[in-house]
């Protein structure tokens, strides 16, 4: 292997910075050059690289963000966009690549690896979504789902003063794994996720018992891609019917994006982006790095994105019987 380089790409989540530094400072100490590239896909297809050395990626380890930046390439979904990102990487001797994101990331390293195979590419699950099967947990995962407790206590702090009932949605497209992670953490009366049909009546009547059990106030934590439509759509069916609350509506937005990485985010960042490394001179490719059962794992990328993880059972029913 020549050169190694590293970039972020999609959404970006807390952690990317410490995966970045563990994959720059562990390259060097194999001996190998790295090369950042800025700005994801589209800075493969601009050349916007720079040459990395172990002092570049100096105290960043506790930041959000990217310090790579991030972006959506259209360019890259087509073939001449890709070639024009191969020209630059041959032109920078660059044979080997650590691809940080989620599965639009490694849907098209999976295409660019299959038209230039000379190419080699590793991920590192990188999303605040954990939606990536090959691992428990994304890189971003675990701050975000503290970033959403935290701001859930808050907002449990004003439901009780005032009878509130408060719908509170969290990110989560297509995953329910940060409305049932904070959900659970933060004693919600209900959890609305979109892996399972969410049932209006049935909420309504579940609202109806807390009422009766002298419960100050409910709190919904509503995952965005609900199938029953997000927090406000929620707000205003249920509100309609139930009157004992006053009805109030929480969207938690792009503050689950940013924040300082927390402790466990950073030392997973940190091993997957070493394991990353590793595993391109040991001559693998096309894998996404996981850690599963605190095991390292490689995943097939056309298998990492294609697969949704599994919701645990038992978080499902702890939610149930704590509720
Ligand atoms: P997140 O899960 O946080 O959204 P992601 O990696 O899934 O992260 P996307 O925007 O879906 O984010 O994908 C990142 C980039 O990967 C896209 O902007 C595009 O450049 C590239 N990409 C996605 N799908 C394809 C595809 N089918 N062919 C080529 N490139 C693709």
């Amino acid at each position: 292997m020549n050169r190694i380089a590293v970039f972020t790409s999609g959404g970006d989540a807390p952690g990317m910075n410490a995966c970045i530094r563990a994959v720059v400072r562990s390259a060097h100490y194999f001996g190998k050059e790295v090369i950042a590239i800025r700005r994801g896909y589209q800075g493969m297809i601009e050349g916007d690289f720079e040459l990395m050395k172990p002092h570049s990626v100096s105290n960043i380890i506790q930041l959000g963000g990217t310090i790579l930046r991030s972006a959506r390439s259209q360019d890259f979904k087509s073939s001449e966009g890709r070639k024009k990102a191969y020209e630059n990487l041959k032109k920078e001797n660059i044979d080997g690549i650590v691809a940080i994101g989620g599965d639009g990331t490694f849907t098209g390293a999976n295409i660019f690896m299959q038209e230039y195979p000379d190419i080699s590419m590793v991920g590192c699950p990188g999303t605040i979504d954990n939606d990536l099967f090959g691992t428990d947990y994304t890189i971003g995962y675990d701050t975000a789902i503290n970033t959403a407790m935290n701001a859930i206590d808050n907002i449990k702090d004003t439901a009780n003063a005032h009878d509130r009932l408060f719908f509170v949605e969290v990110m989560g497209r297509d995953a329910g794994f940060i409305a049932l992670r904070a959900g659970i953490a933060t004693g919600a009366e209900a959890i609305l996720v979109p892996e399972s049909k969410t049932d209006v009546d049935n909420l309504i009547l579940t609202l109806g018992q807390s009422y009766k059990k002298k419960k100050n106030a409910c709190i919904v934590v509503v995952a965005e891609g609900d199938d029953a439509g997000g927090a406000l759509k929620i707000a205003e069916t249920v509100g309609n019917k139930f009157q004992e609350y006053e009805i109030k509506v929480s969207i938690l937005g792009h503050i689950q994006r940013g924040g300082r990485p927390t402790c466990m985010e950073r030392v997973r960042a940190s091993r997957m982006g070493i394991e990353a490394v590793k595993a391109l001179l040991n001559g693998q490719k096309g894998v996404m790095v996981g850690v599963i059962n605190d095991t390292i794992t490689y995943t097939p990328f056309s298998k990492a994105c294609k697969t949704h993880q599994e919701m645990k059972a038992d978080l499902l029913e702890i939610a149930k019987i704590l509720s």
